[in-house]
């Protein structure tokens, strides 16, 4: 597999405490890559320092296979783009005088491109509103567009949804999609909204305490979790006597209750079972959410 990011045996240490300890983690190539942990974690302190904004004590990170103590990995950077914490945009600036001043700051030899940005991001209709001005979404989508300035082909969101509105969230989510899936461009995005992740991400990487203790793909989550249907019923000795038939594993719960651990064709069981003169009353499926994954993971409440 092709990857934007690895990291090896990353340390850093602030004083004695130990906020990152020997962390690696494997960014692949135009994944959405949803960083997951607990307050303290680790997660910003991890994308402070791929941003070369902090040093690591020890270990290393590659960038598009460029290793972090290179004396050229600041020319890999111009790949990348980043919001980090709070998005840096200038509150007394409208969107595109902001973006004017990131081109500048940047170099860039024309103002080309920042209308096409500002589309992309929704705010070409803004006009000379400040950013102070803002909502927190909007501000939020400036950041984003700073970001993508000089067209980078990695981006890094560090909590890019929190206390937005549901509206600022699907706004925020579908841009990430679009870049995405439109730009071709890979994400890392750090979030304890899990829910919301998982509405996005096509990778998964859990730290906790300073570690990467879980790197999963989406799909081989959804195959992770064990599904499974809470079936009710007139007779559970009749569906137990038809799902040992079907070879399918359950559990009786009561006299008119079963889990069913598998996907079940909902029409043969019923007819199965009709002539044993069993009717089904409702069929309930439960799906592991991505929280508990975590949770087993980690271990404890998500108190987040
Ligand atoms: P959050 O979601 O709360 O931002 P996080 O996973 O991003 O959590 P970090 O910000 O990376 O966590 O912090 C990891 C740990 O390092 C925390 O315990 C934090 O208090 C500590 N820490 C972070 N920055 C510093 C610093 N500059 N000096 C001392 N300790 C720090």
């Amino acid at each position: 597999m092709d990857f934007v990011l690895t990291s090896q045996g990353l340390t850093k240490n602030y004083g004695k405490f130990r906020a990152l300890d020997g962390l690696s983690i494997h960014v692949p190539n135009g994944s959405i890559y949803g960083l997951i942990g607990r307050n303290g974690a680790g997660k910003t302190t991890l994308i402070r320092l791929i941003c070369g904004l902090q040093e690591p004590d020890s270990g290393e990170y590659f960038i598009y296979g460029k290793r972090n103590s290179d004396a050229d990995i600041s020319a890999i950077r111009k790949r990348m783009g980043a919001v980090v914490e709070t998005p840096s945009v200038y509150l007394g600036m409208s969107a595109e005088e902001n973006l004017k001043m990131q081109y500048r700051v940047l170099g860039m030899p024309s103002f080309d491109g920042i209308r096409e940005l500002l589309k992309l991001v929704d705010l070409d209709k803004a006009g000379r509103k400040h950013a102070g001005h803002f909502s927190l979404g909007m501000r939020q989508r400036l950041g984003i567009a700073v970001a993508l300035c000089g067209n980078p082909d990695f981006l890094i969101l560090d909590e890019p949804i929190n206390g937005l509105d549901p509206q600022g969230i699907i706004e925020i989510r579908e841009l990430i999609l679009k870049l995405n899936r439109e730009r071709k461009i890979t994400v890392l995005i750090s979030s304890h909204i899990l829910e919301e992740l998982s509405k996005l991400a096509t990778h998964y990487g859990i730290i906790d305490s300073g570690k990467l203790v879980k790197e999963i793909s989406s799909r081989e989550l959804e195959n992770a979790f064990r599904k499974s249907v809470t079936a009710e019923v007139t007779n559970t000795s009749a569906l137990a006597e038809t799902l040992d038939k079907m070879g399918v594993e359950y559990k009786i719960l009561d006299e008119t209750h079963a889990e069913i651990y598998a996907k079940i064709n909902v029409t043969e069981l019923a007819l199965a079972l009709s002539e044993k003169g069993c009717d089904i009353i409702s069929l309930h499926e439960n799906e592991e959410s991505l929280e508990s994954y975590f949770l087993d993971i980690v271990g404890g409440d998500n108190n987040d």
